[in-house]
């Protein structure tokens, strides 16, 4: 039987739709949500990604500003954008889109952004937190990876989650986020990376299968245990002549023949994708209801 596709829209969706009440309830007390994104030239994912964002937050309700810098701005400049946006009262939240210019030390910007601010929860103050289990903003990918599974019916606790990818954006804290001792966690995990022997070994031992490779369609059919659920986090562009954009989007599963095989899987696109903007605007409302006294 063919598996069940968990969609990350619709998912996405019902989170938004939670969201907007939330946001309706900071305005009854004269709080308006406020988001900034800092965008360090055109490349063309990532502006798509910021244009995403921005579309999400004023769906919700989220006051939001995209603040565009050009590809030559210096490394100083970006520090002092940081700055100002750490000291600007609008904004309870912002993000500075990643990768920036090679020149430019990523770690220094985000170590720079104020934890509390900080709604990609990439700095170390709560990247800490996140390991720790103590409530901070959590990283939007991994976030909505736990967030994904638990509201398709497919909770990981007590089940063996198998995640390709070590990343700090994504593998690395979805393994935190699962082995916490929590609702809706609570799994058992085995990280695998470049450097692991005989992958189809691990990964056929999955209940919960994620990719986070960033290689195109790598995870077969035959290193998935038959009735898994897989989660497939990668975006990849492959060459397609037939479509107008000259490419099209695959993940890291090799999608059609796991279709046949495992119990459900997430689709590329309209899997994780949406689930990672929707998760931004979570950490945003939350960090405007800590800012206005609201939070539990
Ligand atoms: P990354 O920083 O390049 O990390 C890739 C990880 O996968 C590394 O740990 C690497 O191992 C491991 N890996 C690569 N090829 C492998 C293989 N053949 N066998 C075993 N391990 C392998 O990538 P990332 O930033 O985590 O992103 C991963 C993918 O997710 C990308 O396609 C990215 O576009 C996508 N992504 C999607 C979203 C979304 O919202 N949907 C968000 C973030 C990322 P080593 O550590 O040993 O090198």
């Amino acid at each position: 039987m063919s598996a069940k596709i968990i969609s990350g829209k619709d998912v996405s969706a019902e989170i938004r739709e939670e969201l907007k009440g939330r946001a309706a309830r900071l305005k009854e007390k004269e709080v308006v949500p406020g988001l900034a994104v800092v965008l360090v030239g055109e490349d063309p994912a990532s502006v798509s990604y910021v244009t995403a964002k921005a579309k999400a937050a004023e769906e919700i309700g989220i006051f939001e500003t995209t603040i565009r810098m050009p590809a030559s701005s210096s490394e100083e400049d970006i520090l002092k954008t940081v700055d100002g946006l750490n000291r600007d009262g609008r904004y309870n939240g912002f993000l500075v889109q990643l990768p920036l210019p090679k020149y430019v030390s990523s770690e220094k910007v985000i170590n720079l952004i104020s934890p509390e601010k900080d709604v990609d929860g990439f700095h170390p103050v709560n990247v800490g937190k996140m390991l720790r289990g103590e409530p901070c903003p959590l990283p939007c990918t991994p976030y909505g990876v736990v967030q994904l599974l638990n509201r398709s019916g497919y909770s990981p606790e007590g089940r063996h989650v198998v995640i390709c990818g070590r990343s700090n954006i994504v593998g690395k804290p979805l393994a935190a986020l699962l082995i916490q001792k929590k609702k809706g966690a609570n799994a058992t995990v085995t990280v695998c990376h470049t450097g692991t022997k005989d992958l189809p070994r691990l990964t056929l031992q999955a209940d919960i299968l994620v990719a986070a490779m960033g290689a195109p369609q790598v995870i077969k059919a035959e290193m998935v245990r038959p009735g898994a659920v897989v989660v497939d986090v990668g975006v990849n562009r492959v060459a397609d002549p037939s479509s107008a954009k000259g490419f099209r989007l695959v993940g890291d599963c090799d999608f059609e023949p796991i279709k046949e095989k495992a119990e459900a899987i997430t689709p590329v696109p309209g899997g994780v994708g949406p689930m990672t903007v929707t998760m931004l605007m979570m950490n945003t409302i939350e960090a405007a209801e800590r800012a206005a006294g609201l939070a539990a």
